[in-house]
């Protein structure tokens, strides 16, 4: 045994790289084992989220939206240039360096919080131990009081259409197209076929969306769904609904799908790339050896409680790996929470005021209930609503399309859930994510001074319809 710490993190994701340093920072001796491999082979610490999910795919979406501003938006401005061209090489590469700067961020953070860290596959094995296995083979065991696993998600692959890397790619692959593809084939319309799609709609490809549900964003509000269904069938993103991917064959350069439509029966489809953007699945491949009495689920993920414990004396495990929202925010509170109940803290996370973001455009927020679960539920609610067509810093900005919905108890008017589309909603949804933390009501954000002219004033307004008062529509 080569060393032995109070806490060891397996896995430098957005869950195990804030954990580790929230662990450092209450004086804890920490030690972080990571396994991801950057482009240029080296360790690159920050998981999916900085390498290969969300800090790369919103590069490439300000990319593409500066482009498609310019071909398609610029010129109601009065600002016109002559062919203008997107160099993809520059393009992709912009998304490298940031990816770059902030995975070498977390190291300078371990840095000077004197975490340690290892470049290799962990495995938890019984007593709090961590076998380390090298890159190169090599294996050292090192020991903790305090073992958290953030071993994080990978994507699920389709048994009939096999990820080549080259023709049919996983999130990844998407992100680094080294041209424009023609048709490009994105199977399944959720948050990262959505955002995906857009990017390379946005530089001209011909998109086509596979989804097998019946309704679009069935996790979304209704209202908001069909108002980013409609934007989107403007933009030319062509979304099949109830469409089931059965075949995928590579031929020379093209792929040859088949599917199933509810509505026109087995269709086929040809693209030059297709994304497979089904899902994804916590990842605990070799993590656990068989007698460390940490148990998973049916779905493959970590079982824990609501302290994110496994159950084994010492053992935690946060983020894509075990049950919640797969989303980098939820993953480092967990981290935080944990790090804090080691140190003897308080730490909690609550998974019911998560907030959720879609970057497209328009882009889409929500935190709380939506209409459909509280009818279930039986939660007697009143809803207020306000476009962003009606709100003068959006039609300024070229950008008045959306809008803010408030859903609020019937009867103590407590705000139960909001939901956005439209401009920079990805800001706007935290003014929502706090009133409800702090238990407010509509009375209360409709009594909030909002500037003008902002896009906020649109969940003002939304909060002052609950009572129907807004000021700027007929109620
Ligand atoms: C294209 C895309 C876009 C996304 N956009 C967003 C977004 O905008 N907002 C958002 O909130 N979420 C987004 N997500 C989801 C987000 O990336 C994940 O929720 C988040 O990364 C999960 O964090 P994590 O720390 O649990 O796991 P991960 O980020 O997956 O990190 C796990 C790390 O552990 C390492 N590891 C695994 N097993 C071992 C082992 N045995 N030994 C050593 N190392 C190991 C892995 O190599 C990896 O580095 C996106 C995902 C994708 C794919």
């Amino acid at each position: 045994m080569s060393d032995t710490f109070d806490v060891i993190v397996i896995g430098a994701g957005p869950a195990g790289y804030v954990a580790a340093i929230r662990a450092a920072q209450l004086g804890l001796k920490t030690a972080v084992v990571d396994a991801f491999v950057g482009k240029d082979g080296k360790q690159a610490l920050g998981g999916t989220c900085l390498n290969i999910g969300c800090i790369p795919s919103k590069a490439l979406l300000d990319s593409s939206k500066q482009f498609h501003n310019l071909t398609h938006n610029f010129a109601l401005h009065g600002i016109t240039a002559d062919n203008p061209k997107i160099d993809i090489p520059t393009f992709t590469g912009r998304k490298d360096k940031i990816v770059k700067q902030f995975t070498g961020g977390v190291a300078l953070l371990f840095k000077a919080n004197k975490i340690t860290s290892f470049f290799g596959k962990g495995k938890l094995l019984k007593g709090n131990q961590v076998e380390v296995t090298g890159n190169d083979g090599t294996k050292q065991t090192i020991a903790a009081t305090n073992v958290i696993l953030a071993s994080g998600s990978v994507p699920i692959e389709l048994p009939f259409a096999k990820f080549d890397g080259k023709h049919i790619v996983d999130n990844a692959g998407a992100l680094d197209f080294s041209e424009v593809p023609k048709r490009l084939g994105v199977i399944g319309a959720g948050v990262i076929g959505l955002e995906l799609g857009s990017v390379w709609k946005r530089l001209g490809s011909e998109v086509t969306i596979i989804e097998a549900l019946p309704e679009f964003l069935a996790a979304a509000d209704t209202d908001i769904a069909k108002t980013a269904a409609r934007e989107f069938a403007k933009q030319g993103l062509d979304i099949k609904l109830n469409a089931k991917l059965s075949k995928a064959e590579i031929k020379g350069d093209e792929v040859h799908l088949t599917y199933n439509s509810e509505k026109d029966g087995e269709q086929s489809l040809v693209v030059d790339k297709l994304l497979v953007a089904v899902g994804r699945r916590a990842y605990t491949d070799g993590l656990l050896a068989d007698d460390t009495g940490v148990k998973v689920d049916e779905r493959g993920r970590i079982v824990v409680d609501e302290h994110c414990h496994t159950g084994v004396d010492g053992v935690w495990a946060i983020g894509d790996a075990v049950r919640g929202p797969m989303l980098a925010h939820k993953g480092s509170e967990e981290g935080v929470a944990v790090a804090e109940l080691i140190a003897g803290k308080p730490g909690h996370v609550n998974l019911d005021m998560v907030p959720w973001v879609i970057y497209t455009e328009p882009e889409i927020s929500w935190v709380g209930k939506t209409e459909k679960q509280l009818k279930d539920e039986g939660v007697p609610y009143k809803t207020g609503s306000f476009p962003f067509a009606a709100n003068g810093r959006a039609v300024a900005m070229n950008e008045g399309v959306g809008m803010v919905k408030v859903i609020a108890h019937a009867e103590t008017d407590r705000i139960l859930g909001v939901h956005m589309v439209g401009p920079v909603v990805s800001e706007l949804i935290h003014e929502a994510v706090v009133a409800m933390e702090f238990k407010g009501s509509s009375e209360d954000l409709a009594r909030i001074v909002h500037a003008h002219p902002a896009l906020s004033e649109v969940v003002h307004e939304a909060a002052l319809a609950v009572d129907k008062r807004a000021i700027h529509k007929s109620n």
